[in-house]
């Protein structure tokens, strides 16, 4: 029955089999970018429970993301019913260790794999506290119980500006809450507690910060909460204090593996090595080196170094866990050398570019599939130009290749907001897509903040977005005051939008909250009364910077804050692009072309979509078509890595990443002006496209139309289909798929960019995309 189970990986390279087989002592897996690295580790998992019999429950595997631990599963157990296929019930019985036999009948054999500790390094070790955190105490003697909750960044943000301003009364210029915050998260994937980090520092600043992270610790504890670092910390603080827990899962996990090792910290690499070697008793205990650590990476991958990831970590594997003796030593490391994703193109593009780092271990990546189409390398007159061509692209190749579905295709991107145009785009043609590892753009809780408030100018009745910005930002009006005024609304049958605004109910609760209403309602009033005057754009520029809003983020000064900054800016780019586009400008216009958005059917899963994502929600991921785009100075590589070599080498990684995602055809494209906050500004390209190797790029092919033999060259009249539409204009009778038969009320924008508003006979007012919708004469 063995001899069965060898088979599932006999076509791996012989460097593949070997790490897939190794059983015991450490070994590391380093090699470039889709080498089979994620493949020969989900294996090997495969490969110890199939043919070493090792239990499930003994094999600790760390992945990147959710994501990926979920489709490693996945794979581990389609290998696992493969092979068990191939057995009898005897065999499968037989199969199993002696102690397993008993549970495994009562058992679904599915779960035997669903129950795997495969996750990221937060998932595997907030499950290990949940059973050990009680067993915890740490040197102040906080304790927290198995039921903690995980507070999020802008909880714990919350907690250190109340600690810097509130309790310890600090001057919040020059301790800001957000450096404070990153400090205290540094010191954390550092190893240090509180106190430790008060014997590091010798300046009056840092002894202050290690005073606010200990206060801050307290009111974590108070709260029964942990944050994300502490999911990492505490595990590794309470396998040094307790030789019992440590011992437990040490025990327990006899094999050990971690994808993306280079995006590993100090902390993270504590914890693996207390795992791994039982700490002190490591040299005393002959059998150590029977425990398996696999790790696999690439150091030209590692681009978390903003959260202390380090890849020297990486580099020093061999050192900190071979032990030392010659022969040991060598045969700890595997290289990989052969490339089984991308064309040699994309491959040579990829080299050459990396070669530009200087911190780096040159290594070999062969190619092994064919040359390939050239790269191409866009060049589109702004960003909506840009989403545009690349849409356009995507919808030709999608035409003209059968064997490509929408999830061939992913368009990555150096920031989240960058993903606004391409979706007004992708919705309004139907197109379906997700956006990995965040949310829609309109779906983001800051674009439906500030869309809550234009939709409460344009009308008080709205309640619904009246709640929502009633008290965001905050401005001191607390749920309870809102319950009496929500409560009062209900009684004397009135819009709650009425009762703001009755002086007489106002008055009648605590003067603070009465103030703070009437300077609320005097806002929105004042706001209503510029509706006619300023354009829309300026209204809501009026809107976003007299609400609070726009400053609320900017004390944030987290990166989440900032991100959420860079999603609101590009809200009012859109609203910018709206004007340019319509003839008919008023809020109302606007916010119907955004309700576009929830009108579409959501994808159910399964579905084929094309996927959006940020480059660093890329890693790991590979697609037949990939287009990176917004290369431009100061965008990608971003302006903070412009006059730091180190951060410049990190957004050069960063762009490897990206290009190595390409199987088949990858795009390249920047914009000449870009709208940023507002401006358009002219945008220079990328030094990164310099620095691919000339002759492997096609600059703008798709301008010139000769190659025919190009399959994916797309024809004129696919580019030009959108004039075959017919003419849409209000009055129009149409008839839609779903919604049945209606009038055209509203026409939003034109050419390829068409909206329409329908008012339907059954269903009333609905936005709709065009390609639904049918003439009726
Ligand atoms: P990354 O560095 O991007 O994480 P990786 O080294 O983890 O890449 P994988 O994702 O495991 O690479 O593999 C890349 C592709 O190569 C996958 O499609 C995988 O199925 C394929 N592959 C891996 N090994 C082989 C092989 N020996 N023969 C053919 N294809 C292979
Ligand atoms: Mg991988």
């Amino acid at each position: 029955s063995i001899s069965t189970t060898t088979q599932f990986f006999s076509h791996l390279n012989p460097n593949q089999r070997f790490a897939v087989e190794h059983f015991c002592g450490p070994l590391l897996v380093v090699a470039g970018a889709g080498s089979g690295k994620t493949s020969t580790l989900t294996y090997r998992i495969a490969n110890l429970i199939l043919q070493h019999r090792v239990n499930p429950e003994n094999i600790l595997a760390v992945t990147f993301t959710n994501k990926a631990a979920r489709e490693m599963k996945e794979r581990v157990q389609n290998l696992f019913s493969e092979q068990l296929a191939l057995l009898d019930y005897g065999e499968k019985l037989n199969f199993l260790p002696e102690y397993e036999k008993t549970k495994i009948k009562s058992r679904v054999w599915h779960n035997y794999i669903k129950e795997m500790w495969i996750g990221t390094f937060h998932s595997l070790f907030a499950r290990v506290l949940r059973f050990d955190i009680e067993k915890y105490q740490d040197e102040q003697g906080r304790k927290w119980n198995r039921n903690f909750s995980i507070f999020d960044e802008s909880d714990s943000q919350t907690l250190v500006k109340e600690i810097v301003s509130k309790k310890l009364n600090l001057d919040d210029k020059k301790f800001d809450s957000r450096s404070v915050r990153y400090a205290i998260s540094n010191a954390k994937n550092q190893g240090f507690s509180p106190g430790e980090l008060e014997l590091e520092c010798n300046d009056y600043k840092g002894r202050v910060i290690a005073q606010v992270y200990s206060h801050y610790q307290d009111k974590l504890a108070e709260n029964n909460a942990l944050d994300f670092d502490d999911l990492i910390l505490l595990p590794a603080r309470l396998f040094q204090q307790n030789e019992q827990v440590l011992g437990y899962w040490h025990q327990k996990f006899h094999h050990v593996l971690v994808d993306e090792y280079q995006d590993t910290n100090r902390t993270q690499y504590q914890l693996i090595q207390q795992l791994v070697t039982n700490g002190e008793r490591k040299k005393s205990n002959r059998n150590w080196n029977q425990r398996s650590v696999f790790v696999v990476g690439d150091a030209d991958q590692s681009v978390y170094s903003f959260r202390m990831a380090d890849f020297t970590i990486l580099l020093e594997f061999q050192r900190d866990f071979g032990d030392g003796l010659a022969d040991e030593y060598t045969s700890t490391m595997v290289k990989l050398e052969e490339n089984y994703r991308s064309s040699e193109n994309i491959l040579q593009a990829a080299n050459g570019l990396i070669e530009n780092n200087t911190q780096r271990i040159d290594k070999i990546l062969k190619a092994t599939k064919g040359s390939g189409e050239s790269i191409c390398c866009h060049t589109a007159d702004d960003e909506v130009a840009e989403a545009q061509f690349v849409i356009n692209q995507i919808r030709t190749l999608e035409n003209q290749n059968p064997e490509l579905d929408w999830v061939s295709f992913a368009i990555l991107y150096r920031t989240n907001a960058q993903s606004r145009p391409f979706e007004d785009i992708l919705v309004r043609l139907g197109i379906p897509y997700t956006v990995v590892g965040s949310l829609k753009f309109y779906d983001r809780k800051e674009i439906k903040d500030v869309l809550a408030y234009l939709r409460f100018i344009v009308n008080p009745s709205d309640m619904v977005s009246l709640l929502r910005i009633i008290n965001t930002p905050r401005r001191g009006i607390g749920k309870t005051t809102i319950n009496n005024l929500v409560n009062a609304a209900h009684e004397l049958k009135k819009p709650l939008w009425e009762v703001l605004v009755d002086e007489i109910s106002v008055n009648n609760l605590a003067g603070r909250a009465s103030k703070s209403i009437k300077n609320f309602v005097q806002m929105v009033i004042n706001w209503r009364r510029e509706i006619d005057i300023l354009s829309v754009s300026k209204l809501v520029k009026q809107i976003l910077e007299s609400s609070g809003y726009i400053d609320s983020l900017k004390d944030h000064g987290t990166d989440e804050a900032e991100n959420r900054l860079q999603n609101v800016r590009e809200l009012f780019n859109a609203v910018l692009q709206f004007e340019e586009e319509n003839e008919e400008v008023s809020l109302e216009n606007f916010l119907a072309s955004t309700a576009l958005n929830s009108n579409l059917d959501d994808l159910k899963e399964g579905d084929s979509a094309i996927s959006l994502m940020t480059l660093h929600a890329s890693k790991g991921l590979e697609f037949p078509i990939v287009f990176v785009i917004g290369l431009e100075q100061g965008l990608f590589p971003n302006y903070r890595s412009m006059n730091d070599p180190m951060a410049l080498e990190e957004e050069r990684r960063l762009c490897y990443v990206g290009i190595t995602r390409a199987q088949d055809r990858l795009y390249l494209s920047h914009a000449k002006e870009r709208r940023l906050y507002g401006y358009r500004e002219p945008a220079l390209r990328s030094q990164f496209l310099n620095e691919l190797p000339e002759d492997l790029l096609v600059t703008q092919f798709c301008k010139s139309q000769k190659d025919t033999k190009n399959t994916f060259l797309p024809k004129s009249s696919d580019i030009s289909n959108y004039a075959s539409m017919p003419c849409w204009k209000v009055g129009n009778k149409v008839l839609h798929r779903t919604f049945g038969m209606g009038e055209i009320t509203h026409v939003f924008g034109g050419g390829d960019k068409i909206s329409l508003a329908v008012k339907f006979d059954y269903l009333g007012q609905k936005i709709v995309n065009p390609l639904q919708l049918q003439q009726v004469n």
